[in-house]
């Protein structure tokens, strides 16, 4: 048995959860290997935003993420984010009536491309698809079956493969009804429009800052994005038809469709749809809300689920990036934690037992917070379309939960959280030596 070496980590995925998690581990002196199925790293889509919370997760995983993160962020021309009546016509202005604001935390930025230049040579193997794991080989370590015929080893496997995760389906057991995501019924159209045809269209203020523009059935989110370059589209319809296919993510759709899906909304609205470009996208949104993962760490305890493998929630609060990046943190302190004991070998405690150790504290601190985010997540997709018995469409009372299930998410105290992650750990390694002096 391996006593006195560095654990070794595999990490499944290189999206945001995978590479962060990668960068936090490796700048703590622990050894990773990321395999990623594509043939290079891709980013989700322009414009992810990325609030206070996770800037703070970043500084602590590794100060570079949040350097890299800086350099890109675009500003918004104001700190509000303004969320209007995108339906009924208003005498006033350009056509909507503001129901609310809510103070603006984020920025829209597109940084994974950036981030990875920050990974060493040699740490990342593309076209890898994992197919299998096998838990406990003869040495201890779990056992990586990919595609390709090839197999890997690792004491640690961080399941960081996204919504479709196949490491959820070995963690859950493959007929777990949370090993496939749910369909929300409500699907977008995405676009990117060049500025200066947002501006002539719908005016500077509309389009330099985030807007939600709200309605029944429908709306729709707007935020400048590449230095301001570029209008950002997030169109959503609520869906009563089942997807056509459930492992596809988008399918094609026409301008005549979009126009059509907001024909009965206000000026502005319909302004920005006609923006759009003639062939694009309707993405279906999925989560993992209707069958709720039941466990992050698998029973035998050296493989988990992190960022969307773990608590994939639909994009209504725009929080799913910082929340995988909160999970990166909370992993790196507890595997830091156990690769110093190990290594220092002072504590009598087992390669196995220690990583099962920092694993459970991991899923112990991040489960509630993150089941929360999938549940609030679709919550404020029906507000958003004045679907909630709550709130309807009055907008104080829509103002009143926007507020503060968003500042649920900004105000994390992330300190407070690497802090328990360090209690939970201490007390389940003693737990997990006396169990050990007992056998
Ligand atoms: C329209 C939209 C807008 C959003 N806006 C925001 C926002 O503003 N702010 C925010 O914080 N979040 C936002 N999100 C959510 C955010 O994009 C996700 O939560 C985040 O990207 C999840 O990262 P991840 O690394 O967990 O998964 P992914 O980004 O899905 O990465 C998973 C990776 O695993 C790889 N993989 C999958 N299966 C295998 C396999 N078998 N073997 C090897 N590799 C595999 C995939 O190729 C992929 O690279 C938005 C999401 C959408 C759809």
């Amino acid at each position: 048995m391996r006593a006195d070496t560095s654990i070794e980590v595999a990490i499944i995925g290189g999206g945001i959860a995978g590479v962060t998690a990668a960068l936090g581990l490796l700048s703590n002196g622990i050894s990773v290997k990321l395999y990623e199925r594509a043939n290079g790293f891709r980013e989700i889509g322009a414009g992810i935003g990325l609030s206070p919370n996770a800037e703070r997760a970043m500084l602590l995983l590794d100060p570079r993420i949040h350097a890299v993160f800086r350099s890109l962020a675009t500003p918004n021309t104001e700190n509000w984010f303004q969320y209007v009546d995108g339906f009924n016509k208003s005498q006033q202005g350009d056509g909507e009536e503001l129901l609310f604001k809510v103070y603006l935390g984020e920025r829209g930025t597109d940084f994974l491309n950036e981030l990875v230049k920050l990974l060493p040579d040699g740490c990342v193997t593309f076209q890898k698809d994992l197919i299998k794991i096998t838990e406990a080989n003869e040495n201890g370590m779990a056992v990586l079956h990919f595609a390709d015929g090839s197999t890997s080893n690792a004491d640690v496997v961080l399941g960081c493969d996204g919504l479709r995760s196949r490491v959820r389906g070995h963690v859950l057991g493959v007929d777990h009804p949370a090993v496939c995501p749910s369909y929300t019924h409500k699907f977008a159209f995405r676009g990117v429009v060049p500025m200066d045809d947002a501006v002539e269209a719908i005016g500077k203020e509309k389009s330099l800052t985030r807007f939600m523009h709200l309605g029944p059935g429908c709306h729709v989110l707007t935020f400048p994005v590449s230095m301001c370059t570029l209008l950002n589209v997030v169109a959503f319809v609520t869906d009563t038809e089942d997807w056509p296919d459930t492992h596809e993510a988008t399918v094609p759709a026409s301008k005549q469709e979009v126009l059509e899906s907001f024909s009965h909304f206000g000026p502005v609205v319909k302004a920005i749809m006609n923006l759009l470009d003639t062939k694009l996208d309707k993405w279906g949104v999925f989560d993992l809300h209707e069958n709720p993962v039941t466990r992050y760490v698998s029973e035998i305890g050296r493989v988990c689920l992190v960022g969307d493998a773990a608590h994939a929630a639909a994009p209504h609060h725009g929080a799913g990036a910082g929340s995988a990046i909160e999970d990166a943190l909370a992993l790196t302190v507890a595997l830091k934690k156990i690769n110093e004991v190990l290594t220092t070998n002072d504590s009598p405690i087992s390669r196995n037992r220690a990583i099962c150790a920092a694993l459970s504290a991991y899923e112990s601190v991040r489960y509630e917070r993150t089941q929360w985010l999938v549940e609030s997540s679709r919550f404020m997709g029906e507000l958003f379309e004045w679907q909630t018995t709550e709130c309807g469409r009055d907008p104080i009372k829509c103002h009143d939960e926007v507020e503060s299930r968003s500042h649920k998410i900004w105000d994390y105290d992330v300190g407070d959280m690497v802090k328990q992650v360090s209690r939970v750990l201490d007390m389940k390694l003693s737990e997990a030596r006396s169990e050990g002096q007992q056998q």
